[in-house]
């Protein structure tokens, strides 16, 4: 892994700088400084060009990304179960309660043994990093010392980690193999894990952060809901949760509170800003409106979704309410740890919301009214809108941003992206990128201005 330096990088780029605009930013000169952050974007009509690139050269600071390569942003994962990773792919045809019941909550309990969490979360990281993801918000388990070992493995390995210890402190809604001693070790647990991480930040250039991390709330007391509210507040530190998953958690926390999952997770002090929260596909007007004031974001999850979440979560809509959204794999619940696979899944579950699904029904009444989005829209999702939840200056080329970037061959053998020459326009060679690209394509990625995954290395 190389350190950030001043660098000047030759390429072509392209970022989404706002919602549904894209700009392809050919052969252009992206500067940074020492510390990673963009400092120009020069392109070859603008003046200064030719010498900029020429002094860059004559100072060894140069960086040509090459023929045939084109530069996204890094991605932005708002939503990762790491201690899930080891069964992704695994047991999607069960529901929701017993997939968490005999599946997931007897693996997250192996995370005691902190050389299990090791081995699963460097592996993790390197495989997210290898997939373009540069920034990611994960969800550990409830151990501390095991969870902090994964925002080491972000900090050493050079990702932008945000993470968090799991607190599931009602006996009523948890196993007994696998939940928080009481309420009160559950709060002091987290206070001291957002020490450990606060810890962690000094000399990581990229940064890694703590999360306040409630599971959701079915597994924590009245309590604890107040208590993790009341430490994000006074702390300051970013919170995560899920928010109306599917039907069964939308249904119980009417019950239990007669009110929406948002109404009873603003209520306790857990949707603000820096507040990241899944799925969301149950959001009323209100609620949505709710989020937008509130200043907290929206984690679109649409794999995962289409195995849990008993519905197509309303992004159009939320959007157009001004809810701050990005878009995540949320591992395992959603199988593909590709940012790319869900980028694609956004795309066509947005088109399958508007359209309908069912042709016996007239066509008029068959689908959820306007929802479809675009790729263009989506890689928004996964960079600048991502970005834009965590309130990080990353996801886009423009000066102030991290550089944070992957750069995609077109000219692989065996995922050749080059379309025989039939392109019309730089949004064709995106489109390809987007719906084509295999992680052999992405050959390195830069995080900060540093180089942390070089696949043509050792040649
Ligand atoms: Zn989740």
């Amino acid at each position: 892994m190389s350190l950030p330096s001043a660098r000047t990088f030759l390429g072509t780029f392209f970022h989404t700088p706002s919602y549904g605009k894209v700009e392809c930013l050919a052969n252009a000169l992206v500067e940074t400084d020492d510390s990673g952050t963009i400092t120009s974007v020069t392109l070859p009509a603008d003046e200064g060009y030719a010498e900029r690139e020429c002094a860059a050269r004559e100072a060894g600071t140069l960086v040509e990304l090459g023929e045939g390569k084109v530069v996204l942003p890094g991605f932005v994962d708002l939503h990762v179960h790491a201690p899930q990773w080891p069964q992704s792919g695994i047991a999607l045809d069960e529901p929701l309660n017993v997939w968490l019941d005999k599946r997931t909550f007897p693996l997250e309990s192996k995370y005691a043994d902190l050389e299990f969490a090791r081995r699963v979360y460097a592996d993790l990281v390197h495989q997210l990093l290898a997939r373009g993801t540069t920034t990611c918000m994960y969800f550990g388990t409830v151990h501390v010392e095991p969870t902090v070992e994964l925002a080491r493995q972000c900090a050493t390995q050079g990702q932008r980690g945000l993470v968090g210890k799991v607190v599931m402190d009602d006996p009523a809604g948890n196993p007994s193999f696998y939940r928080d001693a009481s309420t009160a070790s559950a709060l002091a647990d987290t206070e001291r894990f957002v020490g450990m991480v606060d810890a962690l930040r000094p000399g990581c250039a990229q940064g890694v952060w703590p999360v306040v991390t409630p599971r959701f709330i079915p597994s924590c007391t009245d309590e604890g809901l107040a208590g993790l509210g009341r430490i994000a507040n006074e702390s300051g530190a970013y919170v995560q949760s899920h928010c109306n998953e599917g039907q069964w958690e939308h249904d119980f926390v009417f019950e239990r509170f007669g009110k929406s999952d948002a109404e009873a997770l603003y209520d306790c002090g857990l949707l603000r800003e820096k507040s990241v929260m899944a799925h969301c596909t149950f959001l009323t007007e209100a609620d949505g409106r709710l989020f937008a004031e509130s200043g907290a974001a929206v984690a679109h999850c649409p794999i995962s979704n289409a195995y849990f979440a008993n519905s197509v979560a309303p992004v159009r809509r939320l959007r157009a309410q001004g809810v701050r959204m990005g878009l995540a794999t949320d591992i395992s619940g959603g199988f593909s740890p590709s940012m790319y696979d869900n980028i694609r899944q956004a795309v066509m579950v947005s088109r399958v919301r508007e359209d309908g699904v069912d042709a016996l029904v007239a066509q008029d009444e068959r689908g959820a009214g306007e929802s479809r989005i675009s790729s263009v829209e989506a890689l928004w999702l996964a960079t600048a809108g991502g970005a834009e939840a965590l309130r990080l200056p990353v996801g886009s080329f423009e000066p102030g941003r991290a550089f944070d970037a992957q750069v995609i061959d077109t000219r692989r053998p065996d995922a050749d992206l080059t379309g025989f020459g039939v392109f019309d326009g730089p949004r064709d060679v995106l489109d390809r990128v987007l719906y084509l690209s295999v992680p052999e394509n992405i050959r390195q990625v830069w995080v900060q201005g540093a180089l942390v995954l070089d696949k043509d290395e050792a040649r």
